[in-house]
């Protein structure tokens, strides 16, 4: 089977508008990890193709897309945000093939990047500098600016979501874009650009180079024509980007994965939080930069939420994507092997549940059934570092302030929430915890557009989501003018 999305070549790169084969020629299978088969080949671009998309993008920044108005913006925006749900069908059933998750998450993907493109479209216009009081006989004011071309280096777990937080927000300032989808999955990311282009996004405001990072992905981030880099994806590559970055001082978003716990208190809901401890350490197999994959229970409920959890883990079933069960398969067995590599390191932990591998699942898929270990050693690699995988670990603590020694104990810093009727610990909590969200009675949120997203430590800086991410997308500039 070859997959063409919306009709496309997927071996092709879209440059100023055009879709065509990568200068290099070469390209890359593109596995799908539901049973290990070929979808079709995708450009392996390098680092011409990416000087003619920042080229293009620059044409396009100079050109009829940096004079476009803030209102002519939008409406593209919101043209597109239509395009996607025509298409909703089409494009959930690419991320479900592409990723491996499961067929309804992939539609929740495909209505969230909808929407980001109606917020961001509708947002556009609301994006304005101020008056500032100043000297007698001065006028001062600031002005919001686009940054010019920006780079988004995106990763293949949420392609959908992540583009329509970062292009999207940095489209609405009127940036020009290009975007290096990840190797292990870009099908989403060309159908979205085919879409943007029929939906009248004027020529090269936004380009797409698949291909693989140390190749396409390193010329983009060292490239001195782009004007701001945002880059989701894993620690390491993040400080390779940052770094890469510096040679032109290149700002730089970065969203790099957490450690996200949850903190259960002695008078919390059980039976309301439930659903929420299990769903965000399996969803689209824990495969998910705001995770939560570690539960932090006091000690006086830790038995009662270990068994709670327990039955609901021995229930979880893995298998084919389009089958649409709690979990699909990781993303490549690349990502299996690294899970699996940490389950194994859970070995002197108590494993607490399994989930199951569904029988139909293919040989050839990378599956992973769900995993619950209770740990009592925070320092355990399983209590520290990020897994991206369906395992999760859950931690007893003795009061608040311990709670909060273990929560804010690892490296990271991105998601925490609490469950907890105390309002008043509520608040402490919400003070306390390192985290760029904290959530009190629910997990998420239902991952809302709106909400600025981004984290502290080794999980990044910068925010996206939000009316905020169009500050990081835009610049400030000052202007004063004397008049006497
Ligand atoms: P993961 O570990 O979750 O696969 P990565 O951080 O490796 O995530 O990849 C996220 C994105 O970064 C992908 O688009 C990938 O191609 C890109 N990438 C990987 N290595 C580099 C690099 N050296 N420079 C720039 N981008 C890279």
């Amino acid at each position: 089977m070859t997959i063409r999305p919306l009709g496309l070549d997927p071996s092709h790169c879209l440059i100023d508008a055009e879709w065509r084969a990568p200068l290099s020629g070469t390209s890359l299978p593109l596995i799908n990890p539901s049973d290990g088969s070929t979808l079709c080949d995708i450009a392996s671009g390098a680092a011409d193709d990416i000087d003619a998309a920042v080229d293009a993008a620059r044409g396009a920044y100079n050109g009829i897309w940096g004079r476009s108005t803030a209102l002519e913006r939008g409406r593209v925006l919101a043209r597109i945000g239509q395009l996607v749900l025509d298409h909703k069908d089409e494009l959930a059933r690419l991320e479900a093939l592409d990723v491996g998750k499961p067929y309804k998450q992939a539609m929740a993907d495909v209505v969230a990047l909808a929407r980001y493109m109606e917020f961001y479209g509708g947002a556009a216009d609301k994006l304005h500098g101020e008056t500032i009081p100043y000297l007698d006989g001065y006028t001062v004011y600031t002005l919001r600016e686009p940054h010019g071309v920006t780079g988004h280096i995106i990763p293949w777990n949420y392609p959908m979501q992540i583009i329509g937080r970062s292009v999207g927000a940095a489209l609405a300032v009127g940036n020009a874009c290009v975007l290096k989808p990840a190797e292990e999955a870009c099908l989403t990311a060309l159908a979205f650009a085919e879409l943007a282009r029929r939906a009248g996004l004027p020529d090269g405001a936004l380009n797409v180079v698949p291909g693989r990072g140390a190749q396409a992905g390193a010329a983009l981030s060292a490239h001195g024509g782009v004007d701001h880099l945002s880059f989701t994806g894993s620690v390491g590559v993040g400080k390779l980007i940052q770094s890469s970055a510096a040679a032109h001082i290149t700002p730089v978003t970065l969203e790099l994965g957490g450690k996200s716990p949850q903190l259960v208190f002695e008078d919390a809901d059980l039976a309301a939080a439930l659903p929420f401890l299990v769903n965000a350490g399996i969803q689209n197999a824990g495969q998910t930069c705001s995770a939560s994959s570690r539960i932090l229970v006091h000690e006086s409920r830790f038995e009662e939420v270990t068994s709670a959890m327990a039955a609901r883990f021995e229930a979880l079933v893995a298998g084919l994507a389009l089958d649409d069960l709690d979990l699909g398969p990781l993303v490549s067995q690349r990502q299996k092997d690294i899970v699996e590599g940490f389950i194994a390191q859970g070995a002197d932990l108590e494993l607490a549940a399994t989930g199951q591998i569904a029988q139909n699942a293919p040989s050839g898929g990378a599956y992973v059934a769900p995993h619950l270990f209770t740990c009592h050693d925070p320092q355990h690699s399983l209590a520290q570092d990020e897994i991206f995988g369906p395992v999760q670990v859950i931690i007893p603590f003795r009061d608040e302030d311990h709670a909060v020694e273990i929560a804010n104990g690892t490296k990271y810093g991105l998601v925490a929430s609490c469950w907890t009727r105390d309002g008043a610990r509520q608040m402490r909590m919400a003070r306390k915890l390192r985290a760029g969200q904290v959530f009190l009675n629910n997990y998420g949120a239902g991952g809302g557009v709106e909400l600025p997203f981004g984290g502290a430590g080794m999980s990044g800086h910068g925010r996206e989501k939000g009316f905020e991410a169009l500050y990081g997308f835009s610049t400030l500039k000052t202007v004063a003018a004397y008049h006497g």
